[in-house]
């Protein structure tokens, strides 16, 4: 259990909730023990295998109705699970992007046809999903992106490339940002679903080396006339993109938020276990008054930290969590994971540099928590949008 005395949303308490988070929890216990995940770490990719274990056990497409072959869950049973990934350190597997940000986009604003077409297979994991919007030249400014998607009868043929992609050597159904009216601003562009197997033209690019997050096969990717049935424009019409990605911002922030929480928990946790243990001087390190205010102040800034996640995600769930406050939730947790992993390190000592601790991985795989799903300073612009 969590080392804040926080109640957990009343609606996270509900039995069946309560009881998919022991099953979550086991499974991540079972199928993902700390050799696997080294394993994954050293390969720099989630082996193939997790993804199909994860679907068996039913984690996968959890707010899907199982008309579409999901578990005909809802947003609590994401927020189990994005929890679970942070709380037993297996932060480098996509499935909580794979669930809770590409299967939204296509049950939104998907086509009946499209939704019967790639979402049961998603909740089988064979088909395994990635969005690529950033590009060499354009991540913030998303309308500066340059991938092309030109209609030619009644297909497009797609051009450009995309780099930092999650999930990216795994996938093999992209959802990719593509202008389809250059002309345009938010008006010419379009998200356009790629089949990638036995997609001519399309290519990967390295598995890039990171700072952190090894295990997440984050890649470029490269697409030379490939050819998508027109049909693949997500919603059927072009020129939606822009303000399909703009409706799921939310829900994407928050998750990383969550993600952040999760850690920030996982480091408090693991350090206060360490400093009762670690001897110095004659005495246990949390003897000394520095470890007992260093640990005072990150349980304090943990406590406001989960209460405000709580508040939004209880928004969330009523379906009433807007941009801006997503955005605070998303920065200010995510320095704060920073801030609070840091000082627990430093009450490791040298054992905290060293790569086989959990806490040294912590602090590099935190790091891009305030880089990607929109810098901090984007976020600090969305808020000032509504000062
Ligand atoms: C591990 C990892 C996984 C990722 N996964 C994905 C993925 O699955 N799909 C995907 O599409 N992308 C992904 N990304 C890309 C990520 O979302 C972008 O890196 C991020 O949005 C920033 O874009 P950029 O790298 O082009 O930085 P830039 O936009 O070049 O920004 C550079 C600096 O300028 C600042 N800046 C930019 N605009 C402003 C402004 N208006 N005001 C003030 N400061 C500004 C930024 O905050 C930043 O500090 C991933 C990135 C990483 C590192």
């Amino acid at each position: 259990m969590s080392v804040l005395n926080v109640d957990r949303p009343a609606p996270l308490l509900e039995e069946e909730v309560v009881l998919f988070e022991e099953s979550a929890a086991r499974f991540f216990e079972d199928h993902a023990p700390e050799k696997r995940v080294a394993k994954w770490r050293a390969d720099g990719i989630v082996e193939r295998a997790m993804w199909t274990e994860a679907a068996e056990a039913g984690l996968s497409l959890l707010s899907v109705p199982e008309v579409y072959g999901g578990q005909g869950g809802d947003y609590r049973h994401e927020v189990v699970l994005i929890e679970q990934l942070g709380l037993k350190g297996v932060d480098g597997f996509g499935l909580s992007l794979h669930n809770s940000i590409v299967a939204p986009y296509i049950l939104h604003y998907g086509t009946e046809e499209q939704r019967r077409r790639w979402l049961p297979a998603m909740a089988k994991c064979e088909l395994i999903s990635a969005i690529a919007m950033t590009e060499p030249g354009a991540g913030s400014d998303l309308q500066g992106v340059r991938t092309t998607a030109r209609l030619d009868g009644n297909e497009y043929v797609l051009n450009g490339s995309k780099t930092f992609i999650t999930n990216g050597q795994t996938a093999n159904l992209i959802c990719v940002v593509a202008k389809t009216d250059p002309a345009q601003g938010a008006r010419g562009i379009s998200l356009i679903m790629v089949e990638t197997d036995g997609a001519e033209g399309f290519e990967r690019g390295r598995n890039l080396d990171k700072l952190g997050q090894e295990a997440a096969d984050t890649s470029e990717l490269f697409f030379h006339d490939v050819r998508v049935p027109a049909v693949n424009v997500l919603g059927g019409d072009e020129g939606q993109g822009f303000f399909q990605l703009m409706g799921q911002l939310p829900q994407e922030r928050l998750n990383i938020a969550l993600q952040g929480m999760a850690t920030i928990e996982r480091a408090l946790e693991l350090t206060i276990a360490y400093v009762k243990e670690r001897k110095a001087f004659g005495k246990a390190v949390i003897d000394f008054q520095n470890s007992q205010f260093v640990l005072a102040e990150c349980k304090t800034e943990a406590t406001v930290a989960r209460v405000f996640v709580n508040h939004c995600i209880e928004l969330h769930l009523a379906g009433r969590l807007d941009a801006a406050t997503a955005s605070m939730a998303k920065y200010w947790v995510t320095d704060l994971e920073n801030k609070i992993v840091d000082r627990c390190l430093q009450l490791f000592g040298g054992w905290g540099y060293m790569a086989e601790m959990p806490i040294a991985r912590m602090y590099r795989d935190s790091r891009v928590q305030k880089i990607y799903g929109g810098t901090n300073e984007v976020m600090k612009m969305l808020i000032a949008r509504t000062l």
